[in-house]
């Protein structure tokens, strides 16, 4: 299950997530609403949800913002039943400048074991061109919090691709994660999106994006650093120390079914994918009054199911099933791996690191020759 938790202190530069800035999080309103959500899908059978969950993730926006009582307001919701499996991966997603030892206490009792911390960079300076609300002290900061509440399983996200007038070192920022000693890194890079103030900023060229050659530069060298240092490069921008994978994202890679709850939240319930209205505003208000938050549902198509195979297979270190000798996808392989774009082991194929960098037009590629 994904819960999405929309509140956050200042929108970043360039954020385009469904997120509605309050000084602090409405908790109240955000119980009351997925309490409404899941009454809904359950009462219309939108959704089996498993008697115990694997995973529960909650994401956002900011859920430190929610305070120490948030995750167990959101248990009572979901039903403390549902969380007794000893394997459960209970992540929640906390930004430096909120998550407190109250917090991080709170959450622990209720059951959270693993933070994912919005660090982004350590570098002054870059965090304040981004709007970030901590310094180049947060993060260090925050993970003594985490394991100081008995959360010792922490991902930490990191941001590339940032413009060069910053003068951020990549490089620094990438030791400075690995001297944290966490378990999981995440890496983010930097798009810039239409609708924000980074989106405009660029439009009137008070900006300028970082150019392709910097972004594969600081890619391949993260996995460089990241991989020297005992991570295992084990999707596109996941790295973990063995064992640490996340769980929770693996779902989505892997095609399984999970729930989504929250505004701009998504569900898959093969071969049905729906998704909630984005404005926590509208949203709550239908949730609230059990009525169906709904935006939009799409039904994936055999085609659209075979892309979608290709692309999330290849976006992990365990690739895709090699394809039979003489067939044109196997030819295509001869080829990506000619180039150092793949890589083939026993009956696998999978992408190396500068694969990894054309994802989206491999798949593409390979889904038109006939994948089968
Ligand atoms: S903290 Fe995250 S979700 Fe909130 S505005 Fe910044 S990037 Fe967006």
């Amino acid at each position: 299950m994904y819960v999405h938790s929309p509140f956050c202190a200042r929108r970043c530069l360039y954020c385009d997530f469904a997120v509605t800035v309050r000084k602090t999080g409405d908790l109240e309103g955000w119980v009351r609403a997925l309490a409404g959500e899941l009454g809904y899908v359950e009462q219309e059978g939108l959704f089996v949800l498993a008697d115990n969950l694997q995973t529960l993730y909650v994401g956002g926006g900011t859920p430190s913002l929610l305070g120490p009582e948030a995750m167990c307001e959101l248990a009572r919701v979901i039903g403390p039943a549902r969380l007794t499996d000893p394997q459960l991966e209970w992540t929640a997603e906390a930004n430096p400048e909120s998550f407190t030892a109250d917090v991080a206490d709170g959450w622990s009792g209720a059951g959270v074991n693993r933070i994912s911390l919005g660090a982004q960079s350590f570098d002054a300076g870059a965090l304040r061109w981004m709007g970030r609300l901590h310094g180049a002290d947060g993060p260090p900061a925050a993970v003594e919090i985490a394991r100081g509440a008995g959360i010792d399983n922490v991902s930490v996200d990191l941001i590339f691709g940032l413009p060069s007038h910053l003068a951020r070192s990549w490089e620094d920022d990438l030791h400075r994660t690995v001297d944290l000693d966490v378990p999981h890194v995440s890496l983010y890079g930097l798009t810039i999106e239409a609708g924000t103030a980074l989106g405009r900023a660029v439009r009137e060229q008070r900006e300028t994006p970082v150019d392709d050659d910097r972004y594969r530069e600081e890619f391949l060298m993260a996995a460089e650093v990241l991989t020297a240092a005992g991570y295992r490069h084990y999707e596109v921008s996941n790295f973990a120390r063995p064992g640490f994978e996340s769980r929770h994202n693996s779902t989505y890679w892997l095609g399984e079914p999970y729930l989504g709850l929250g505004n701009g939240a998504h569900s898959f319930a093969p071969p049905v994918r729906r998704w909630n209205l984005r404005a926590w505003e509208e949203y709550s208000v239908a949730a609230e009054s059990s009525k169906n938050p709904e935006a939009e549902r799409e039904i994936l198509d055999a085609a659209a199911v075979a892309l979608e195979r290709v692309w999330l297979g290849l976006r992990t270190d365990q690739g895709l099933d090699r394809p039979p000798e003489g067939t044109a996808p196997a030819s295509l392989v001869d080829d990506w791996v000619g180039r150092g774009l793949a890589r083939q082991m026993e009956d696998r194929v999978c992408l190396t690191t500068e694969g990894w960098l054309l994802l989206d037009r491999l798949a593409v590629d390979y889904d038109a020759v006939g994948s089968g």
